[in-house]
């Protein structure tokens, strides 16, 4: 729309505040900034403040009370009315300023949300209550986005959901997510797509064998299991026991060779005894997942946990926990990652971090890669959007070292011979 962009919040004509709630710290940041924001914004009748994101629910009569000063209320991906409120406040016309949406430069891997919302209600989580129920985008939306992204250099693509699994079961005729695959596999000069994050009950076994037959499709899985226990999932109303978490890990890992699984754990839920938290470790164990997502359970107001249970685990019990996960998966990812010291592998290569190239390998390692450097001393090679074959020369449980051993034009894969980190 012609607007530029500047750090100084103090002095923009508008003010487009992006906000988080899964956590109750992460509201109370943006209520913080709102407020800051209202006093900066009196007597400058000009400025425009719009608030979009998961804070903004269906029901917003109590935020327009609190903060009446808000000119515009935006739920997560509703851009239109903020365009329409800046194009009338400035005089300027949002006709077809949304297809930029898709930034000028974005990332190599970049994500694209495909399905909003979640209609599982876990006890503990707000996201159904402020994101609604799912509402998968049409394909070709998505298609349409992914193509400007690839057009724009990105290389590998992240579908997005709450529960990606789920998508589509909401649009006639019926698709789903190994449909959607194929889709955006066609786009030409797409290498990599990934999804996240999924939900055991909904991988169904057409998703699976996708994963296993696009060449484009990371062998992959980011699977949730929460908790170990029978009676910590019903309390969470995970809808799954163990058994049958445990059943799907071992339908994936025969289907996909070499897939990469991490997970997400939840530890000191309400009520979870010592024995509790055992089982959970016990499927670390059991697993070995290449990378766990730990959260120590905080109280979400809103949720039904919040309503009806007791959040009794002391907060040095949970600190405990989260310890001991972190500390077993040290070892198994350390494990892991020095055997594959003198194996090769294909790295999309993603920038500097620290100073160093890095990049990812298909099973989302990071990797940082020993390259030549440039006559100017400056600009390392290889480039950003460059695939290519590295060799591990030394590990660390979170990352490996490497070093350049060919550039490489294409990241066609063959699974059955490639090894996957
Ligand atoms: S499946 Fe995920 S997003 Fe949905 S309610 Fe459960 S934890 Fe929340």
């Amino acid at each position: 729309m012609g607007f530029d962009s500047t750090d100084d919040m103090a002095n923009a004509d508008v003010v487009v505040l992006n906000t988080c709630v899964v956590r109750q710290s992460a509201e109370d940041t943006a209520t913080g900034v709102l407020g800051r924001l209202g006093k900066r914004t009196k007597g400058n009748d000009d400025r425009m403040i719009a608030v979009m994101g998961c804070m903004v629910g269906p029901e917003q009569k109590e935020l327009k009370r609190r903060f009446p000063y808000v000119d515009v209320w935006a739920r997560p991906q509703e851009f239109e009315p903020i365009l329409e409120t800046a194009g009338m406040r400035h005089g300027l016309d949002p006709e077809g300023c949304l297809a930029g949406a898709v930034p000028e430069n974005p990332n190599v891997a970049s994500f694209i949300p495909i399905v909003h919302g979640c209609d599982k209600f876990c006890t503990f989580c707000i996201i159904p209550y402020r994101r609604g129920r799912e509402n998968s985008r049409s394909s070709a939306d998505i298609v349409h986005e992914a193509e400007m992204m690839v057009a724009r250099g990105v290389k590998e693509i992240t579908l997005l959901g709450q529960n990606v699994d789920s998508y589509g079961h909401d649009i006639r005729p019926r698709i789903d997510l190994a449909d959607l695959f194929e889709m955006v596999h066609e786009i030409n000069g797409l290498e990599r797509i990934r999804f996240m994050t999924s939900h055991p009950n909904d991988m169904s076994l057409r998703i699976i064998e996708a994963i296993r037959d696009l060449p484009k499709v990371c062998e992959m899985v980011n699977l949730p299991f929460q908790a170990g226990d029978d009676t910590m999932l019903a309390n969470m109303r995970r809808g799954y026991t163990i058994g049958q978490f445990l059943d799907k890990i071992a339908q994936i890992k025969d289907v996909i060779p070499n897939v990469t699984l991490t997970t997400d754990l939840i530890v000191g839920f309400s009520g979870e005894t010592d024995e509790q938290f055992e089982c959970s470790m016990d499927v670390l164990r059991a697993v070995e997942f290449s990378k766990v997502h730990t959260s120590e359970y905080s109280n979400r107001e809103g949720t039904f946990a919040s309503r009806k249970m007791t959040d009794d685990v002391p907060r040095a019990v949970k600190k405990a926990r989260k310890v001991a996960v972190d500390e077993f998966q040290q070892i198994v990812q350390g494990k892991n990652n020095d055997l594959l010291v003198g194996t090769q592998f294909d790295v999309l290569v993603e920038g500097l971090k620290r100073g160093r190239v890095h990049g990812r390998s298909r099973g989302d390692k990071l990797i940082y890669i020993d390259a030549p450097v440039t006559r100017d001393d400056r600009v390392p090679e290889p480039q950003p959007g460059e695939t290519v074959r590295v060799e591990i020369t030394d590990s660390s449980p979170w990352s490996l070292e490497s070093e350049l051993v060919s550039s490489q034009t294409t990241a066609t894969v063959n699974k059955e011979k490639v090894p996957v980190v």
